[in-house]
């Protein structure tokens, strides 16, 4: 049932050290399997995504959201002939160099290594499968194919993409990844879109009559509300989000299939080759899901108590980043040994980066508590 432009398992690129074919599996299983048992994946479930750990249990964190960008994907994959194990080991892996806090920790700690190559959370999930994860006697990291690589790192600077040897090939050539990586970037989004609004209501910090004025959703609403007058509350947010998510899966699978047999890619090398992303929303509903996208950032991202939030993950990752980077003998002896390692081969740049790495892993709550234990005078240490 595959398609000709799918990830074949024949037709992988590979991995970086070779391996024998796994026996009962297809290669991008197996990357799928190896990413479940990743100790960075475990992490996930501590990390947030808009709301901090703490805040409460029904918010959604980096492992539930990292599981319904993965669903998503899988959905669309399937309709489209897509291979289903390779969308689903992308979506699994996107976010695992996600710092703790969400993007407020990502742009402190891009904002601490500044001058020492900078942190973009897309290159730090490339770094923890391709370097950090210790889990084989042969290989660094997971060892995961080229296809999956591919997909996981979905943005990087020119500068970066030169450090990057073959996976940084497209960037530099304005080429595109293969479709599973590109259905993984746009279910992502569909994800987080969708979910934030669930949770921005759940939080109080958005109400409906706010989102009566954001299109996709009013339409959505007025649908429910004509077919099921008697139901509200959280039963009727949960069927207008349900309905907006269908809504656009099914609007980029009917787009992308027409865009895909417009262009009649003979192999996953003629997707790349494409000069344009095959997996798309349509026009119409890519304009609604920018116009919510756009109410996100006002309502939610920019709300007071989102901006404290933001506030305090500044605090700590760049407290515990300055504190690291001037004394590495308050790290533990593990990322010690590290840092001194980096410093030998690459100077400061070095030491920075073993920090970076150290700090990236972490989780908000260990984020915490490591700074408590720096910096609260009564605190154990
Ligand atoms: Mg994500």
């Amino acid at each position: 049932m595959l398609a000709r432009y799918a990830a074949h398992d024949e037709a992988t690129r590979g991995r970086r050290y070779p391996e024998a074919a796994p026996q009962y599996r297809s290669e991008y299983q197996r990357d799928r399997d190896r990413i479940v048992h990743a100790s960075a994946f475990r992490r996930l479930v501590y990390k947030t995504q808009v709301f901090v750990n703490h805040e409460g249990d029904m918010y959604r964190t980096r492992l539930t959201h990292s599981m319904e960008v993965a669903q998503i994907g899988r959905s669309i994959a399937l309709a489209l002939n897509l291979n289903e194990a390779l969308t689903e080991a992308i979506c699994l892996a996107h976010d695992l160099g996600h710092t703790p806090f969400g993007h407020a920790g990502q742009d402190a700690l891009n904002e601490c290594m500044r001058e020492y190559g900078g942190f973009e959370h897309n290159m730090q999930s490339l770094r923890v499968v391709d370097e950090l994860e210790e889990r084989y006697a042969e290989f660094p990291g997971l060892n995961l194919t080229f296809e999956c690589r591919e997909g996981i790192l979905k943005h990087c600077s020119l500068a970066n993409a030169r450090t990057l040897g073959d996976i940084g090939e497209r960037f530099i050539k304005r080429q595109q990844p293969g479709l599973e990586a590109q259905l993984a970037n746009l279910a992502d989004e569909i994800a987080y879109n969708n979910h934030d609004v669930d949770d921005g209501l759940r939080a109080g910090l958005i109400d409906m009559q706010e989102l009566r004025e954001v299109r996709i959703f009013a339409r959505q609403l007025q649908a429910v509300e004509q077919r099921y007058p008697g139901v509200s509350g959280r039963r009727q947010v949960n069927e207008v989000v349900r309905r907006m998510i269908n809504g656009i899966v099914v609007d980029v699978i009917e787009s992308s299939a027409a865009r895909i047999a417009a262009a009649a890619p003979e192999s996953i090398d003629a997707v790349r080759a494409h000069g344009s992303a095959l997996v798309e929303m349509s026009e119409a509903v890519h304009r609604e899901h920018l116009e919510l996208k756009q109410f996100l950032r006002e309502k939610l991202y920019r709300h007071y108590r989102v901006q404290r939030m933001t506030r305090k993950a500044r605090t700590v990752v760049s407290g515990l980043f300055s504190a690291f980077i001037d004394d590495v003998l308050l790290m533990p002896d593990e990322h010690r040994e590290i840092a001194r390692r980096f410093e030998a081969e690459l100077g400061l740049a070095g030491r920075a980066r073993a920090v970076a790495d150290y700090v990236a892993g972490m989780t908000d709550r260990y984020a915490i508590s490591e700074h408590d234990r720096i910096f609260v005078p009564a605190h154990r240490s």
